[in-house]
């Protein structure tokens, strides 16, 4: 059974087999975190990319992790939020489902997820640490490689949240 944490601080300074970057659909790098996790890992990183032909909001795709610590990055493509009447919650948690599901079948031990579409996105930070907590815990159950999952807050009114609803 996979353990899960919550830690505070930058995605792209882990040293784990996967961290999970909150892209946009096009993969070809942007702000935000996603913007962090290309300058960190190096122009290899948009190159590899431009050769998978974008994703698909809620599915993910894997490449290598160039100059970061970890050896992977799983993009995956948060769903902007437009209100709640747009498929949103399920497709933020296909966001979790479908990279935990990637990661996984590689017999990869340790990924880390950021709070995927509560930046530029708008999701409601509440709502979509729900669904990132629902979809990780029910995934440690049946995760056959995975042994460590880490959720990385950026800002501390997501730390608060993860670690409030965490005591749980
Ligand atoms: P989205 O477009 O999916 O909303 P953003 O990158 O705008 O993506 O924001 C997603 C989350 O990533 C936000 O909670 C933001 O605080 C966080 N974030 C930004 N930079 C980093 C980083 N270097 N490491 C971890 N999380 C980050």
């Amino acid at each position: 059974m996979a353990k899960l944490e919550l830690i505070k601080g930058d995605i792209t300074k882990l040293k784990v087999d996967a961290i999970v970057n909150a892209a946009n659909s096009l993969l070809q790098g942007g702000g935000g975190v996603d913007g962090a996790i290309h300058r960190a890992a190096g122009p290899g990183l948009l190159a590899e990319c431009k050769t998978l032909g974008g994703c698909p909001v809620g599915e993910a795709k894997i490449t290598s992790g160039y100059n970061l610590l970890a050896k992977f990055v799983i993009h995956t493509v948060g769903p902007i939020w437009h209100g709640g009447g747009n498929n949103e919650e399920h497709l933020l948690a296909g966001c979790y489902k479908n990279s935990l599901g990637i990661a996984d079948n590689l017999k990869l031990k340790s990924m880390a997820f950021p709070n995927i579409s509560t930046g530029v996105y708008r999701f409601p930070k509440e709502l979509a640490a729900d669904i990132a907590i629902k979809q990780v815990q029910d995934f440690t159950k049946k995760a056959e490689f995975l042994k460590q999952i880490i959720f990385v807050a950026f800002d501390e009114e997501n730390y608060e949240i993860y670690r409030e609803k965490l005591k749980s």
